[in-house]
């Protein structure tokens, strides 16, 4: 087991680095301030976008990618100490390609879309000329049980129609969003092969549809804040009113939608926690400086015991994240998706837990200015505390790797005996073999 990041990507984390240091840092402040005169994307993203395809740093997270598509074919484990220096500025994935949802969307289509589905819609995001956002969740149903979704399409002549209503939309108010992946009931009990039982059935009955976001029927109804935070890329309720799209506009096979959404969600539930390893590393970094320079009843904060153990219990907490991290992309790297299944709902909670808690500190240190818009901690606590949501609730989460845990024991049953001592055998001759 070698802790150490390869050559390669050792020599890519410094070109990141020196990327994000020479031409993203210099631009933080006009960047929000474009987005605060409600100017989104600011005009110099594109500019940036093109400085980082032509120095190769583009599409850094898809490791499938064919020769003729652009981008670094990185491992899952290549690319996370990557998207950890590209989480430290909100806005920077994007200027690399590799921002959510499209990154999920990406490895979606990469595995699922036909050559015309191909050609329509992965190139243009694999190029980054166009954006999309994928749609399950719905304001009428518990969503962390998907099975819940209501959202209906069905078969009309040689067209899909769609209607529901669907909400939390991420990315869907951003200006070059073409394309909303929804998930929808597809209204059959299962396609044969798909199982016998109601549970199994419960699971086949559910697709993908691409849906251009300029279909008639198709309204944007509002950019929801995330407690206050408005994200101007958006977090959007979507209202599908007899949306019609060609049949040919399904993704994969009808009734597979769950499945589908496992593959995605694997790779796309673990750039987030990437990304949290370098808000909070950031985070911890802000802490330490503002504890040296801020001074209380005649002592620096540092000085202060309790300060120490947020700073120590701080860096135990983002290291031991990082190493499940690494370790989950490992598995995502060498075994399906669906086997890694239960190590990505570990790393999701593992991150969002350390969001909250590294960040909520450095809150507490920089004292009321830890809760104004002049630091990012303010927007790193409020995404924290979104991530035990998003991409499933944390305690769904935690319901499955208990399930695999039960699971397991339940296979060895009996097998601890060894373990325990009754009192017969204590009483027993001694007998050693
Ligand atoms: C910032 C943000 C961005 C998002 N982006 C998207 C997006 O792009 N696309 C999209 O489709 N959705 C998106 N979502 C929605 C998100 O996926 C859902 O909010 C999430 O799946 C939970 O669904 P729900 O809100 O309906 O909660 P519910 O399903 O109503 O659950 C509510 C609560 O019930 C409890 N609960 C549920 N199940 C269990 C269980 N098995 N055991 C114990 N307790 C349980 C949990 O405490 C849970 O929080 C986003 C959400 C946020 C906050």
């Amino acid at each position: 087991m070698d802790f150490e990041y390869p050559p390669k990507v050792q020599a890519l984390r410094r070109q990141l680095e020196a990327f994000m240091e020479r031409y993203l840092l210099p631009y933080n402040a006009a960047w929000h301030q474009a987005v605060a005169q409600g100017v989104y994307p600011p005009p110099f993203i594109e500019d940036l976008k093109e400085l980082a395809r032509t120095e190769g740093l583009w599409n850094l997270f898809l490791p499938g990618l064919r020769e003729d598509e652009p981008g670094t074919r990185l491992s899952n484990l290549e690319y996370a100490p990557l998207a950890e220096i590209m989480g430290r500025l909100p806005w920077a994935s994007e200027v690399f390609n590799c921002s959510a949802p499209d990154t999920g969307n990406m490895e979606l289509l990469h595995l699922f879309s036909t050559p015309e589905q191909n050609r329509q819609w992965l190139r243009p995001l694999l190029d980054g000329t166009i954006r999309s956002a994928f749609a399950m969740s719905e304001p009428d149903v518990a969503s962390s049980d998907p099975t819940n979704l209501q959202t209906t399409m069905r078969h009309e002549g040689e067209q899909l129609v769609l209607n529901g209503r669907k909400w939390f939309i991420t990315g869907a108010a951003h200006p070059a969003c073409q394309l909303l992946i929804v998930m929808c009931r597809c209204g059959s009990e299962g396609n044969g092969a798909n199982g016998n039982n109601a549970s199994s059935a419960k699971h086949h009955q559910h697709s993908m549809v691409l849906v251009p976001m300029d279909t008639p029927g198709l309204t944007l109804v509002r950019n929801i804040p995330i407690l206050q935070h408005h994200a101007p890329e958006g977090h959007c309720e979507i209202l599908l009113r007899d949306v019609r799209v060609p049949a040919s506009h399904l993704l994969g096979l009808e009734g597979e939608g769950f499945a589908m959404a496992q593959a995605r969600l694997g790779p796309g539930r673990i750039h987030h926690c990437m990304r949290t390893i370098g808000q909070c590393e950031l985070a911890l970094a802000l802490m330490c400086e503002r504890t040296l320079e801020r001074q209380a009843f005649g002592k620096h904060l540092s000085d202060f015991a309790n300060v120490r153990d947020w700073i120590a219990e701080s860096r135990l907490e983002i290291d031991q994240a990082r190493l499940l991290v690494l370790r989950t992309a490992w598995l995502l790297d060498h075994h399906a998706s669906r086997d890694s299944r239960i190590d990505v709902s570990a790393i999701k909670v593992v991150a969002a837990r350390l969001q909250t808690r590294v960040v909520d500190r450095a809150v507490q240190v920089f004292g009321a200015m830890g809760l104004s818009p002049d630091t990012p901690l303010a927007w790193f606590w409020t995404w924290g505390r979104a991530l035990h949501l998003l991409d499933g609730p944390d305690e769904v989460h935690l319901r499955a790797i208990a399930r695999h845990e039960l699971d397991r024991a339940r296979e060895n049953l009996g097998h601890l005996s060894a373990y325990f001592t009754t009192p017969e055998q204590l009483r027993a001759e001694p007998h050693i073999r």
